[in-house]
C-alpha cells in the first residue's frame, strides 16, 4: 500500500495539516450550522480518524458549536479548516482547504433540512462569467500581490 498524504491549510499559511489516509466518505453538509461556519451555502468535509491526522504548522482556533462538536479555523485569516466531534472521534477537514480538492470528491450529503433550494442544482446552470479578474491587468495585479499560501507545503511562510 502506498502511503497517502493529503496536505492542506488556511489561506494565510499560518495553519497547515496533513491527512495520512484517503478519506472514506467525503461529504457535503447543508445544515444551518455548516452554512454559518463556512459563511457559505453548504460545507464540504473529508474525515479521518485522529491517528491519521497531523497538524504540521501552527494551531487551530476552536469554537465549540454544541456539546456534539467543535469547529476549527485560523485566527489570523479566518479560513474554516475542520470539524471534530467532541467525543474525540473523527476530524473532518474542509475540502476547499486541501491543496488538491479534486482528489477528494464528496460521495454523500447531510443536513437536508437546511438545504437552500438554489445551492446545488442552480449553480450548475449559471452562465459562465469568466475568470477571477475584471480584466487581464486586474488578474495580473491579483497574481502579483497574492498573499495566499501556495497549494503545497513550504519550509518557511511567508517567504522573506
Ligand atoms: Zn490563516
Ligand atoms: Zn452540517
Amino acid at each position: 500500500m502506498t502511503a497517502v498524504r493529503l496536505t492542506g491549510g488556511c489561506q494565510c499559511g499560518a495553519v497547515r495539516y496533513a491527512l495520512l489516509k484517503q478519506p472514506e466518505r467525503p461529504s457535503v453538509c447543508h445544515c444551518r450550522m455548516c452554512q454559518k461556519a463556512m459563511g457559505n451555502v453548504f460545507g464540504t468535509f473529508a474525515g479521518v480518524e485522529p491517528e491519521h491526522f497531523e497538524l504540521t504548522r501552527g494551531e487551530f482556533s476552536v469554537f465549540r458549536t454544541s456539546d456534539e462538536g467543535e469547529r476549527m479555523f485560523c485566527s489570523q485569516c479566518g479560513t474554516p479548516l475542520a470539524w471534530r466531534g467532541t467525543g474525540g472521534g473523527w476530524i473532518a477537514v474542509t475540502i476547499g482547504s486541501l491543496d488538491e480538492p479534486e482528489r477528494v470528491p464528496p460521495i454523500r450529503f447531510y443536513g437536508e433540512e437546511g438545504r437552500i433550494s438554489w445551492a446545488a442544482a442552480a449553480v450548475a446552470h449559471l452562465a459562465t462569467a469568466s475568470g477571477t479578474g475584471r480584466s487581464p491587468g486586474h488578474s495580473d495585479h491579483i497574481r502579483r500581490t497574492n498573499r495566499q499560501h501556495p497549494d503545497h507545503d513550504t519550509a518557511h511562510w511567508p517567504p522573506e
